[in-house]
């Protein structure tokens, strides 16, 4: 049976529209470094199904992914790799940081290792753990959804704060100003900004 026209007419607004279909259909750029990587890897096996939120379209070209997974321990040489990824991925784009290496150093306290990758590229959600199990993970993913849902704009405007990096403000001053680059996830630049 037909429904009547009154039946078939949905009133929302545009940016609670683009928020919920965003939020089912992300799909996650892999950066993956260490132990926390094979945790990432189970929670897209059969036993977790990250597919059950939509997240299950992994991707290793940036371009096609909106949501950066660093799971595992990031050296200073491999920042500007991060960054290059995080910068090549489109905008409207988010990041997890999972686990205590990522988010912190970790138990990784040298001079090698950074001491959280929210000083280099802005972070939406963090995962506790050493590693963190899927279930964890997949709570990231729930709570970023709710994120997605609770402050998106369909053109994006919640992300002209970043405009640099979002981590502890003493990096800056440890630093040379010339040398610094931050990733910002400015949605109307989405270039590399030099403090020159
Ligand atoms: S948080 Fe633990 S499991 Fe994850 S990369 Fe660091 S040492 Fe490995």
């Amino acid at each position: 049976m037909a429904l009547k026209l009154d039946d078939n007419i949905f009133v929302t607004q545009l940016d609670q529209l683009a928020n919920w279909v965003r939020k089912h259909s992300l799909w996650p750029m892999p950066f993956a470094t260490a132990c926390c990587g094979i945790e990432l890897m189970a929670t897209a096996s059969s036993r977790y199904d990250i597919a059950r939120f939509g997240s299950e379209a992994m991707r290793f070209s940036p371009r096609q992914c909106d949501v950066m997974i660093v799971a595992g321990r990031v050296v200073m040489k491999m920042v500007p790799v991060m960054q290059r990824i995080w910068l090549q991925m489109s905008e409207p784009k988010w990041c997890i940081s999972m686990g205590a290496c990522a988010s912190s150093g970790g138990v990784f306290d040298t001079y090698a290792v950074v001491q959280g990758i929210d000083r280099f590229i802005p972070v939406d959600v963090y995962v506790p753990g050493c590693p963190p199990r899927p279930e964890q993970l997949i709570r990231a993913v729930i709570d970023l959804q709710e994120k997605i849902q609770k402050t998106g704009t369909i053109n994006a405007r919640e992300f002209d704060r970043r405009t640099a990096y979002e981590g502890p403000g003493a990096l800056s001053k440890e630093l040379d100003p010339k040398e610094l680059v931050v990733a910002p996830g400015n949605f109307k630049t989405g270039t590399r900004v030099s403090l020159n």
